[in-house]
């Protein structure tokens, strides 16, 4: 093929060939003689010529047909490349879309209508456009103008699919500028708009998850906050309110809670308004659960107001009494089966009303509200009983727990101490069985239906591996049997026998000497006459010494009694310990039964003693009198004094009664005698000891009784010597019990 170049390339050489040609054939025409020569010659330049002109014509033709050959190529190249392009292309006259020009055959795939029908029907295009699209696309249209557009819109296909096209036209102008044709390329888009589509609804559909999440985020939030603040507060009003108030901010305008209190009674504890509630005086809910919540708390079934299957009307439903709500969920607070109130959401404001996630929601929050309740009131229980657990281990009292079945359910320590039955004995066995002593007066012990102060109780004896004890017991009935509370009054009762028997004693004590002073008075009145000298003598020295028992009875009463209330003094002065025993020996020697010998141990060198003087020959002559009086059948009394470390030991041996071991500690307590009932016919006060012990311990020092071999008994006491009380190291006062 000839390129322009080659052309302008071979035009040079020719038009040169055939100047030169002229001007060789016009210069031999003109400088050749002959004619014939001239013909020829002239013949020869046209035969030249023409072959030269037929030489150029074939040349220009085969030039044309290369030219339209390299057009047709162009042109076919073109359109192949155009109809390859994933594209429709459609040529419109320039002002006339109506007149297509041509149209790529991709135009039957985008809508189905051929190229030919497209070309036909100059209207094809308005008519395929999408009604929603059509008026806005020939609006663009008339807009542009002949000016590049690119408009995305609808065409309806010939099977009736809305095919999403882009059209981009501009208008191709020829080199002067006029138009020639609209060249439109219309793109199937549907791919990008479905892609778009699908990211809107994929965009919304993230939107929409987002909310929903925050929702259930915020409202999971709700869930767990609802349990830990019960869970975590003392005081369960005040955190159930603050539930509500958890409630309110995005789920109700009113949230009201009722809960079971300990009597059992529907209590309303919670009632909460949303922040867009004006508050408003008459608007709130009662104080007290209404009917339709007592409804709800008794059926232990939600109660939703309007019904799921019906959409709100906007009206008031009844539930609330004093309020206009609009949309109602009234959920049980159940758990462990058991009623334990009620969570009432309401909405009164204009809405929707709620929705079965909403109800479903309530649901979750009132089960996890219950078991929050539940919680806290085992929560409470349990240090209720820990507490009462507590006590009943520290109280100084037996508690004894008896079910219906009169087995043991609580031995409470003091009881173990009382009696000195272990729990273990006891727990889960029948009291009768286990308790020595118990049923035989269970039925005298009086059980009250209430723990009202005041109320009776008796003094039975319970048999203990430690001898019999008394206690002071009362019971009260429950519902799952009898409590019994008892107090260990052994010892008070040992005292008041004590102080009965002291009573008899010493009123025995003190009429016997009254009786032989009045008799002795009588006689010297009525028969003085009759009495010689000694006979009168006898019954004055008898009226003496009556007198003088009496007197020393009263004077024990009567220093006992200001031992106890502490209004004794005490002298300390040094004395000569073996001095002070041997005069009382010599002063009892006098007055002594035949049948005792009184002997009075020899000791050498004593240090001194410092003490009072007076109250420790008190308690030798108390305890020589007490070694006389205890040796009915006679016997041999020694007293004797001697140094001990730091001390001066007293003892006073008999081979009298003795006394037995058990009594060897209690003979010293007041009013104690080992024989109250004079079987052994000794009599006395029993405060004797008493007060020799008293006395003992406050001078710094300590009194004992110890057996006195086989027969008889040994009391032994020990006082600081002068030396020892001077350097400030007196013997600790302490009572030593017998050994
Ligand atoms: P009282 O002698 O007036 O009864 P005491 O306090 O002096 O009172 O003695 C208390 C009890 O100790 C006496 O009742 C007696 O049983 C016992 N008792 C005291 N001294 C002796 C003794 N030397 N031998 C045997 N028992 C004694």
């Amino acid at each position: 093929m000839l390129s322009l170049e080659t052309y302008r390339a071979r035009f040079g050489p020719i038009a040169v060939s055939v100047l030169a040609l002229a001007a060789a054939a016009g210069a031999l025409l003109v400088l050749l003689p002959e004619e014939w020569q001239r013909i020829i010659v002239a013949a020869v330049a046209w035969a030249a010529g023409l072959a030269i002109a037929i030489y150029l014509a074939r040349r220009a033709t085969a030039r044309e047909q290369a030219r339209v050959a390299e057009l047709e190529t162009a042109e076919a190249r073109h359109r192949a490349l155009l109809d390859g392009l994933p594209l429709v292309t459609w040529m419109t006259a320039p002002g006339n879309r109506a007149e297509t020009l041509y149209v790529s055959p991709g135009i039957a795939d985008l809508s189905g209508y051929s190229p030919a029908e497209w070309a036909e029907q100059p209207d094809l295009h308005e008519r395929l456009l999408h009604p929603d699209d059509k008026e806005r696309v020939l609006h663009e249209l008339e807009q542009a103008g002949d000016t590049p557009t690119s408009i995305d819109y609808r065409l309806l296909a010939r099977d009736g699919r809305a095919v999403w096209v882009r059209e981009d036209s501009a208008t191709v102008r020829d080199l002067s500028g006029e138009p020639v044709y609209v060249q439109t390329f219309l793109r199937d888009i549907g791919d990008l708009k479905r892609g778009e589509d699908r990211r809107e609804l994929l965009e919304v559909a993230e939107r929409e998850a987002a909310s929903e999440s925050a929702e259930r985020r915020s409202r999971l939030d709700l869930l767990r906050r609802v349990g830990g603040d019960i869970a975590s507060s003392a005081e369960l009003d005040g955190a159930l309110g603050r539930v509500a108030d958890l409630v309110v901010v995005d789920l109700a305008d009113w949230c009201v809670i009722d809960v079971v209190d300990e009597s059992n009674e529907l209590r309303r504890v919670a009632a909460a308004r949303g922040a867009l509630i004006k508050p408003n005086g008459a608007r709130s809910p009662a104080d007290d659960p209404e009917a339709e919540v007592r409804a709800v708390f008794e059926s232990g079934r939600t109660r939703i107001l309007p019904n799921l299957d019906e959409r709100s009307t906007g009206t008031r439903v009844p539930f609330l009494d004093n309020l206009d709500a609009r949309s109602v969920i009234s959920v049980p607070l159940q758990a462990r089966k058991q009623q334990l109130g009620v969570l009432t959401l309401a909405r009164t404001e204009q809405g929707p009303a709620y929705s079965a996630d909403e109800v479903a929601f309530a649901e979750d929050l009132a089960s996890r509200l219950a078991l929050a309740l539940d919680r806290a009131r085992l929560y409470r229980e349990v240090e209720e009983r820990s507490d009462a657990a507590w006590v009943l281990e520290h109280v100084a009292d037996g508690v004894l727990l008896l079910d219906r079945n009169g087995l043991v359910r609580l031995w409470n320590p003091a009881a173990e101490a009382i009696t000195f039955i272990p729990a273990g004995d006891v727990v889960g066995k029948a009291a009768a069985d286990t308790i020595p002593g118990w049923k035989a007066s269970v039925e005298t012990v009086p059980v009250s239906a209430s723990p009202n102060p005041g109320h009776d109780e008796v003094l039975i004896p319970i048999e203990t591996s430690r001898g019999e004890r008394w206690i002071a017991i009362s019971g009260v009935r429950f519902f799952g049997g009898t409590v019994y509370a008892f107090r260990d009054l052994t010892d008070t009762r040992r005292l008041e026998e004590i102080k009965a028997d002291f009573i008899a004693t010493a009123s025995h004590e003190l009429r016997t000497p009254l009786a032989a002073v009045y008799g002795a008075a009588q006689t010297l009145l009525r028969h003085d006459f009759a009495l010689d000298e000694t006979g009168r003598e006898r019954f004055v020295s008898l009226i003496a010494d009556e007198s003088e028992r009496l007197g020393r009875i009263v004077n024990e009463i009567l220093l006992a009694n200001q031992l106890d209330a502490g209004r004794l003094d005490l002298e300390s002065e040094p004395f000569d310990a073996h001095d002070l025993v041997e005069r009382v020996v010599e002063a009892t020697r006098m007055h002594a039964p035949p049948s005792v010998t009184l002997d009075v141990e020899p000791s050498n060198n004593l240090s001194p003693v410092a003490a009072d003087a007076d109250k420790v020959r008190q308690v030798v002559v108390n305890l020589v009198e007490n070694a006389i009086k205890y040796s009915p059948d006679g016997g041999r009394v020694e007293v004797g004094v001697e140094e001990q470390d730091s001390s001066i030991r007293f003892h006073v041996r008999d081979q009298g009664l003795g006394v037995a071991p058990e009594d060897q500690e209690r003979i010293f307590e007041k009013f104690y005698r080992a024989d109250p009932q004079m079987v052994r016919g000794v009599g006395g006060t029993g405060l004797g000891l008493y007060i020799c012990k008293e006395l003992i311990d406050r001078m710094g020092g300590r009194i004992w009784v110890e057996p006195n071999g086989d027969q008889g008994s040994n009391f032994v006491f020990d006082l600081p010597t002068a030396e020892v009380m001077a350097h400030g190291e007196p013997r600790r006062p302490r009572l030593q019990l017998g050994n």
